[in-house]
Formats: C-alpha cells, sequence, structure tokens
C-alpha cells in the first residue's frame, strides 16, 4: 500500500464518486474534507459525521489547505477555486488516481466517445464468466474506489475523459481507447483537448488494444509495448477483424482463423461487431480462453437504451437508442439498421435533438440522405439541427416526445424503423437518457 498517512485530503463534488472517495479515504485514517457549491448535495447524508462538510459553495480557503485535492468529474478543473489551488502547486487527481496508489492488481481500463459501456460490461463478463475475480465499475456502475472492497484479482475500468484529465500513470495492464468522435466540446473546449485527455489512458501501459479504423484511437508508446488491433476489415496476421464469405455472412476473425459468425451474436448492427472484436483483443491481453469468450459473446443481449429493440407494430420495428448522446453514436445507429433494412426495402425514421453541447451536425448528412425518410426533431437546439441537415430529407418538429413518436407512426410503412437516437444531451426535456428512454418506450408501447 503506497498511501501515505498525513495532510488534508478534500473532496471536491460529493455525488456518487464523491461519497465513495471520501468514505474510502476516511476508512483507511485520512483527515478528510468535503465541499460542494450544493447547498444539500446528493450523497450528503452517505458520508461519516466525523467529515468536515463545506456546502453552499466551494469553500477556497479549505481547498488551499488541502494536501490533495480529489476532483469529481462533474467539476471542471477550470473552475477559478480548483485553478487557484493548482496554482498553489497543490496536486488535483481523479478518484482513479486513488485508487491506482491503493492497489497493484491489473486494471483493464476502456475508454472512447462511444461504446465504453457496452465493452466494459462485456469484457466483465468473459473474465467473470472464465472464474476471474473481477470487480467492474467507474465511469459505469459502481465507482471505483468501492470495487476495492471486493478484493478483486482484477480490475475493469470504464474511464470518462473528464476522469483521465485528472489521471496520471494508470499503468493499466491493457487499455483501449475505442473510437474517437466529436463530444463533450463544452467542456474540453476543442477535439485536440478532448483526444489528449483519452490519450492519458495509456500512461505507462503495458498492452495496448487499438481500432485500425479510428487512427485517432491508435496512441504512441514505446514500441516494444505489444499491441493488438480490431477493426471492421480483414485483419493481418494475428488481428481481429472480419471475414466476408459471397453469400454475405460475416465472421469475426483472428488473422485467417475463423471464430464466430454474427448473426450467433444478439447485439444488432456492425458497430457491435466492432465492439465484440474489442473485447477479444481485450481478453487475449490478459489471457482469457478463447472458448469462453465465444460462449459468452453467444449469450450477451447488450445494454437497455443502446440500440435496443422495443417491438414492432404493423411490421414497423422501434429502437431505443437513448444513450445515442452524440453524433458518432447516431451514425453508427442509422448506418447499422439503414444498411440492415435496405434491400427490404425500408427506410429509417428517426428522433433528434436535444442539448447539441458544440457539435457539427452537417456530419449526419451522408447517412440521413442515403437511409432516412423522416427526421422529427426534438428539444432546445433544433433549429442548429435543422440548419445543419437542411436538404437531406423531410424534417417535422415536435413538442415532446410522445408526439415525435406520433408524427413517426404516421409516416413510417411496413419494413421501416423508427429510431430514438438524439445525437444530444437529454437534460432539456428529461432528468437523463434512462428517462428519455423509458418514456419512448412507454410511447411506443401505447401504439397500435
Ligand atoms: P458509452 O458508455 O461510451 O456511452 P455505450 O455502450 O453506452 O457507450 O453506447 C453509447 C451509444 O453508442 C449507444 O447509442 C450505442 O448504440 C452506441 N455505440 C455502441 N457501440 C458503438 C461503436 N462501436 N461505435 C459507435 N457507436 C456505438
Amino acid at each position: 500500500m503506497l498511501i501515505q498517512r498525513g495532510g488534508l485530503k478534500v473532496v471536491a463534488g460529493l455525488g456518487v464518486s464523491g461519497v465513495s472517495a471520501v468514505n474510502f479515504l476516511h476508512d483507511k485514517g485520512y483527515r478528510v474534507a468535503v465541499t460542494d457549491s450544493r447547498e444539500v448535495p446528493p450523497g450528503h447524508d452517505q458520508i461519516p459525521a466525523d467529515v468536515q462538510t463545506h456546502f453552499g459553495q466551494f469553500d477556497q480557503e479549505l481547498l488551499l489547505q488541502a494536501e490533495e485535492i480529489i476532483i469529481s468529474p462533474g467539476l471542471d478543473p477550470k473552475l477559478p477555486e480548483i485553478q487557484a489551488a493548482i496554482a498553489k502547486g497543490i496536486p488535483v487527481v481523479s478518484e482513479i488516481q486513488i485508487l491506482r496508489r491503493a492497489t497493484d492488481k491489473p486494471i483493464i481500463a476502456i475508454t472512447g466517445s462511444n461504446a465504453k459501456s457496452t465493452v466494459t460490461t462485456l469484457i466483465g463478463l468473459m473474465a467473470q464468466e472464465a472464474g476471474v475475480k473481477v470487480a467492474v465499475g467507474g465511469n459505469l456502475g459502481r465507482p471505483a474506489l468501492d470495487l476495492t472492497k471486493d478484493d478483486p484479482d482484477l480490475y475493469i475500468l470504464e474511464l470518462s475523459s473528464f476522469q483521465l484529465e485528472t489521471t496520471s500513470h494508470l499503468n493499466a495492464e491493457v487499455a483501449v481507447v475505442l473510437n474517437i468522435s466529436e463530444d463533450h466540446l463544452d467542456r474540453h473546449g476543442d477535439m485536440f483537448a478532448y483526444h489528449t485527455a483519452k490519450h492519458r489512458i495509456f500512461q505507462g501501459v503495458k498492452k495496448v488494444v487499438f481500432n485500425r479504423d479510428d487512427s485517432l484511437t491508435r496512441p504512441l508508446v514505446p514500441d516494444a509495448t505489444p499491441m493488438q488491433s480490431f477493426g471492421l476489415n480483414a485483419p493481418d496476421l494475428n488481428q481481429y477483424g472480419v471475414l466476408k464469405e459471397d453469400d454475405g455472412t460475416i465472421w469475426l476473425a483472428r488473422g485467417r482463423e475463423r471464430l464466430l459468425k454474427s448473426i450467433e451474436m444478439y447485439m444488432q448492427g456492425t458497430h457491435n461487431v466492432a465492439n465484440a472484436l474489442a473485447c477479444l483483443a481485450l481478453g487475449e491481453a490478459i489471457g482469457l480462453p478463447r472458448d469462453s469468450m465465444l460462449e459468452t459473446l453467444k449469450t450477451f443481449k447488450g445494454l437497455e437504451h443502446r440500440c435496443e429493440f422495443v417491438k414492432a407494430v404493423n411490421e414497423v420495428r422501434y429502437y431505443n437508442d437513448s444513450k445515442g448522446t452524440n453524433i458518432g453514436a447516431t451514425l453508427a445507429a442509422i448506418d447499422g439498421l439503414g444498411a440492415a433494412i435496405e434491400a427490404q426495402p425500408g427506410k429509417v425514421l428517426i428522433i433528434l435533438g436535444g442539448q447539441g453541447k458544440g457539435q457539427d451536425f452537417t456530419a449526419l448528412r451522408d447517412s440521413l440522405s442515403k437511409y432516412a425518410k423522416l427526421v422529427v426533431l426534438i428539444g432546445e437546439d433544433r433549429s442548429i439541427i435543422e440548419a445543419a441537415i437542411q436538404g437531406t430529407t423531410s424534417i417535422m418538429h415536435a413538442e415532446t416526445l410522445k408526439q415525435a413518436v406520433e408524427v413517426c407512426q404516421q409516416h413510417a410503412q411496413a419494413k421501416d424503423v423508427v429510431l430514438l437516437s438524439p445525437a444530444c444531451a437529454s437534460f432539456d426535456m428529461f432528468k437523463g437518457y434512462e428517462q428519455r428512454g423509458h418514456q419512448f418506450v412507454a410511447c411506443v408501447n401505447e401504439l397500435n
């Protein structure tokens, strides 16, 4: 255990990961204080009574007394109170940094603009089903420091760019940036800063997995670091990829070796083939048996709100992709479903909109022209989106999600697909993507 007892640890920002950081540090015997700008932050009643609390505003004086500040992923290190501490030389770190210091067990580290939760969950299942004592969490599910309670032999962590911004030398056993597309530019400022934050995942990494189809995911690491790639094209020897038969069969493959037909998986769409290949490469890096991983791939049903099939009404299929909160995810959904129904022939009717986070929506133009017959816009940034996609296909507006679903039903024909994949954050109309997805499913269930 490398942790040094001593000065004051100040947790900035409560919430789920803040609560877990406070409790972890307190249990280890540190003096801990917590500050949050909210009067009554979530989780205020889940921390020990002898922890100093400073709520209502960030307590500058407290922050300047810290030996180290543990910043919650939801807080921007650019906040003046945090910047003042940094200027005084006080280290500002994520809870992931604390975990790294607290354990020497191997970590599989996963980031990317999209597919993090799917890949983290799936590789977690693969490890578990192969008999490894594994703990899975981070940006998804349980906060990273809670996982230490399980005393696992392996940590599998989903990491966001926000967590990575304040994490150094993670020394992961294997790390991957799954893909990079525009997201969170409102916080990171530009793509370069976003990309830089994500690539911090490779500091001190032992093995690397990267995506051949996305050159931004390939890190600059020392030549001796073993690298394995995945991609949706034919793989080189020892790499993961796809082999296609003349009859249209798609094989997940390693080199020339055919491993599994894509239709043997429940997960839909070519983006999920890429996700499965990423998991096989990660699993190989930590020595999971291949047969066991392939069995897991055959049984994994995918996650709720990610291109999730809801039901068919009058031969129109409805999909909930509420977790499609950026353009990259929405493109994967339109292209994946659009290509699948093109020959039937069917078209996509898509509900788009919400908070656009500064993204350039012209990137949707080609896919909409090719596969969509109608876009129904909802939410705060609809006029920005409308201006960017004008002329690609028919565009309509709706005030509510219910109305949007009804408009789609009126315009859909048998074999079409109605897709909620908004490419936007949901907070202008909903509590979060889950609520948006559940409301969509409820609206679809009312259709007849
Ligand atoms: P994250 O945790 O990174 O947000 P999720 O697995 O929750 O990732 O998926 C988020 C969104 O991205 C969903 O809309 C999902 O359908 C989509 N998605 C999943 N895999 C990919 C991929 N490989 N490329 C692009 N989009 C993807």
